[in-house]
């Protein structure tokens, strides 16, 4: 949210993790001249070519991130294979998703529930802005039900020739030589032999991890843990008349009530509504903020009934670790959900196709071996790409969500038709949207006058606690 300063700030910054900073030394021969410059040699063009069947490669978890992933490595010639606990699994989640997403990812309009053009953002003072006033009239935010996204994934994945398992990843067993398979030991719900499945092994070249938040093939590989939010959601089925109200309109609420570090929304699905917030400081107090959200929206879903209860982590940033010899985790299981937004969809679908795209490259079709290195090309491609959309997301968190007056001023900015434009540019589009230099300096301006009002606000106020 009014990214474009603070966009412009930090782009051109890099995530400095180990793994970037790392010497990829593929080629044991070679010899690193200075300990500081990083030597890539990509050994993928002499690694061993594959004989008599092409590289096997495992997706585990079929939610966006695996279901591109596969769908992506079956069109690029390898084999794979698609391991999914629950076919009809219904994730969690707002569903909201950015209109590049449907072009990018060819979706089909008849499984977005809504086309939302009006997003109000509600103060803790309950004053509200509408942001969606900048939208062109083809612009939308698309909302889905997961249940009905990742099975059209999925099935796509299938179409293009990956072989889907309905299963339960247990372990794998890493390779004991070089080029050696790694072995995945699974539950197959696809035999007739009761609800624990049938214990079965797969031997794989490689592993996409898709398999989210608690991901089994990030323990595997010991990628390491990472801070995570608690969300919780209510799906509430509401009249149809109340339904009208939220035809083509979500809500984002923020306050100290809904919650201390996120916010509360209400997102419209088909024919209910998904009420919902998060935190990731007072994890224990999920359910009053719950309460609060839905307090703070109850004359537009008074008599609705509860259809569904759920919750699940959100994680907060990146694992330490993202790829390992030949498995690479992406989505959730990677830590790919913006703060500030908690938008995680998007970024797991495309996270999962530019895994996939650099094992179909590295393999040259799927008639080599891939190795680290190849694994590491999306690496650096997702790092340079996404790292500062992430960075500036968390700063906006940081400054704007850190108290009631903070959000007042926040929400204050949001009415601004400049921040509206750039935010929703940014958003919808994926992209960092060059600005208009006056307005960056009104922009500026603004936003440290509603800070510096709202500092003012807070002081008054803790003196009226005192
Ligand atoms: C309450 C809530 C609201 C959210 N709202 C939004 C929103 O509005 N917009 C947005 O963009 N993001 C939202 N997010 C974030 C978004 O849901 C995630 O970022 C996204 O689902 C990540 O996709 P994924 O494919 O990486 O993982 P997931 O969607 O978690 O998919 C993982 C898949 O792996 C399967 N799996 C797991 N373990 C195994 C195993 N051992 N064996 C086999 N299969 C396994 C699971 O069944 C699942 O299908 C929200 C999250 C929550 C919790």
């Amino acid at each position: 949210m009014a990214a474009s300063i603070a966009l412009k700030t930090f782009i051109g910054l890099r995530q400095s993790t180990p793994e970037n900073n790392a010497i990829v030394l593929s080629n044991p021969t070679a010899v690193a001249t200075s300990p500081r410059r990083r030597l890539r040699i990509n050994a993928s063009k002499s690694s061993p070519r594959v004989t008599g069947r092409n590289l096997r490669v495992a997706v585990v978890g079929g939610g966006p991130a695996g279901g591109c992933a596969a769908e992506t490595l079956a069109k690029g010639g390898i084999e794979t294979f698609l391991i999914e606990r629950k076919m009809d699994n219904c994730k969690p989640c707002g569903g909201a998703i950015p209109l590049c997403m449907v072009g990018e990812f060819d979706l089909p309009l008849d499984i977005i529930d809504r086309r939302v053009t009006k997003m109000k953002m509600i103060s803790p003072s309950n004053v509200a802005v509408d942001i969606g006033r900048t939208l062109k009239p083809h612009e939308y935010i698309g909302m889905v039900r997961r249940e009905v996204l990742d099975a059209y994934l999925r099935e796509r994945a299938s179409t293009a020739g990956a072989t889907v398992i309905n299963g339960l990843f247990l372990k794998m067993d890493l390779p004991q030589s070089k080029n050696a398979p790694y072995v995945l030991h699974y539950s197959d719900y696809n035999t007739k032999t009761g609800a624990a499945g049938e214990k079965k092994t797969l031997e794989v070249d490689a592993i996409v991890g898709a398999d989210g938040a608690n991901s089994r093939v990030a323990k595997g590989i010991g990628a390491g843990d990472y801070e995570y939010a608690i969300a919780f959601q209510e799906r509430i089925k509401i009249s149809d008349d109340k339904m009208k109200y939220y035809e083509d309109l979500a809500e984002m609420y923020v306050g100290d009530d809904v919650s201390p570090d996120f916010y509360g929304w209400v997102f419209p699905k088909c024919d209910h509504v998904a009420v919902g917030t998060g935190t990731v400081t007072h994890k224990g107090d999920i359910k009053k903020f719950q309460t609060a959200t839905r307090l703070r929206a109850r004359d537009k879903i008074e008599g609705g009934k509860i259809i569904r209860v759920e919750a699940h982590p959100i994680p907060e940033h990146p694992r330490p670790r993202r790829v390992l010899d030949r498995v690479a985790l992406v989505g959730d299981a990677a830590g790919y959900v913006t703060k500030c937004s908690g938008e995680g969809i998007y970024f797991a679908a495309k996270s999962g196709r530019m895994c996939a795209e650099a094992i179909v490259e590295g393999s040259e079709n799927g008639k080599r071996m891939v190795d680290e290195s190849d694994l590491r090309v999306y690496l650096q491609k997702w790092d340079k790409t996404y790292w500062p959309t992430y960075k500036v997301l968390d700063i906006l968190q940081k400054v704007f969500y850190r108290s009631d007056p903070a959000r007042e001023a926040f929400v204050e900015m949001c009415a601004d038709e400049y921040v509206q434009r750039m935010t929703f540019d940014s958003y919808l589009y994926k992209r960092v949207v060059p600005g208009n230099p006056l307005e960056d300096l009104k922009l500026a301006v603004n936003t440290i006058g509603s800070l510096v009002r709202a500092n003012a606000l807070r002081k008054e106020m803790e003196k009226l606690s005192v």
